[in-house]
């Protein structure tokens, strides 16, 4: 990794398609993936654990549409969903249902009888409410439901606040020390079949010392709930592996590995990986156009047509994307500012950012988009949602049309 985005004659090319041939057929914005870059991207973090008895679970809120679920999943991955909705695009995409694990601190009753009447492999709990739940409804459908408890192992995941999920102050998972108490509560109803424990304590995690940490806790607390004649077959240690934004480049997730794997292979039962970042951030981009440039005594501007509802990653967590023009430029670099057409100051891909010299029409591509980019998009400003297309090799294809003026009233009562 990462050889899917390369110069070709000066040209920036998605394997064997030219960006700039997709920029001119479909318009832009427009998100491009490349088939090659996620699947090679699943094969290293697999490659990585293969040691272990394990599952790969795709997390499918990284890049949830159903031609990059079905992706995965055709490869043999099973998924991780958070809400009806995810499990909805997972169903539709063919995905077999007894590989789907439905996560999410706050499911609704009716989520709950939707996965439990499609039969998913599990339900990951985080709460003592949410068991008592469970067991009613699975009572109600006279079924049991096969569940595992998110546990909160209090480690500090080191990225950004509001990505860190593994902290006693987020919201996620049952504290750890309540652990046994909620283990011994779901053996004692009868409706609900305890599988498994769990943890995820961030995203965008570049070091695997947070993953020691949590691990260690975790079977620590495996091993007392042995002691009191509770054992799981599982153990979810979640997703948030990293990538690398400025080089482009997946995290060597083989130096995750030579920490983990004498860790993990020290249960005797399935790990399960929840990986969503890892799979697919490096294997998108996102094509826009330069509409203006403008200057004035502080700041050069660079205006382009992609704006903040269709990428928020740079206003929500200050990240910093590379970009690239599509036409390789031997121009001048000059400190610009990248922002979109949106009428908030917030509205910036990059601020203080090298560029050679952009020119009205220039075509640009944004890096590293492929996870929490195009899901995170809105239609803030009645801006349409951009176009999705995926590259397979010297073909491309749109796996979601841009939204059209209509879609955007779609269900508006006058
Ligand atoms: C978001 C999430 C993931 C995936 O996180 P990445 O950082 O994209 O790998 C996995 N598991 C759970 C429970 C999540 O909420």
């Amino acid at each position: 990794m990462n050889n899917t985005f390369n110069y070709q004659n000066n040209e920036l090319f998605c394997e064997g398609v030219n960006l700039s041939a997709i920029a001119n057929k479909i318009g832009t914005p427009t998100y491009v993936y490349s088939k090659m870059g996620m699947l090679e991207s699943y094969r290293e973090f697999e490659n990585a654990f293969s040691p272990l008895n394990k599952m790969v679970c795709y997390s499918v809120k990284a890049n949830s549409n159903i031609s990059v679920i079905k992706l995965f999943s055709d490869t043999g991955a099973g998924i991780d969903c958070n809400s009806r909705g995810e499990l909805f695009r997972a169903l539709k995409s063919g995905v077999n249902s007894s590989k789907i694990i439905f996560t999410g601190v706050g499911k609704t009753e009716e989520e709950i009888r939707y996965a439990l009447e499609n039969n998913v492999m599990m339900l990951k709990v985080e709460s003592f409410q949410e068991l008592e739940t469970i067991n009613r409804i699975a009572n109600e459908m006279q079924l049991v439901a096969p569940i595992a408890i998110r546990l909160n192992p209090d480690v500090d995941a080191k990225t950004h606040p509001y990505i860190s999920t593994g902290l006693a102050e987020n919201k996620f998972g049952i504290d750890i020390n309540e652990g046994q108490k909620a283990f011994q509560f779901a053996t004692s109803l009868s409706n609900l079949k305890v599988v498994g424990v769990d943890m995820h304590i961030g995203s965008q995690i570049t070091s695997p010392l947070p993953y020691v940490d949590a691990i260690k806790k975790l079977f620590s607390f495996i091993n007392e709930l042995s002691k009191i004649g509770i054992s799981i077959d599982h153990c979810d240690i979640g997703g948030g592996f990293g990538i690398d934004y400025d080089e482009e480049k997946n995290i060597d997730i083989s130096i995750f590995a030579k920490e983990l794997l004498p860790l993990l292979q020290q249960f005797s039962g399935k790990i399960i990986f929840e990986p969503g970042r890892f799979l697919t951030a490096n294997s998108g981009v996102l094509l826009t156009k330069v509409l203006y440039t403008k200057s004035n005594n502080k700041k050069d501007f660079v205006i382009v047509d992609s704006a903040m509802n269709d990428f928020i990653r740079p206003t929500l967590y200050n990240a910093q994307h590379e970009i690239k023009h599509l036409k390789q430029s031997d121009k001048n670099k000059v400190t610009v500012d990248l922002v979109g057409p949106v009428c908030e100051s917030s509205d910036f891909i990059r601020k203080n950012y090298s560029l050679p010299i952009c020119s009205q029409k220039d075509l640009l591509a944004i890096m590293s988009v492929g996870a929490y980019g195009f899901v995170m998009s809105s239609n803030y400003n009645s801006r349409r949602r951009a176009a999705e297309v995926l590259v397979d090799g010297n073909n491309f294809k749109i796996i979601r049309n841009r939204e059209s003026f209509e879609d955007l009233i779609n269900g508006e009562i006058i």
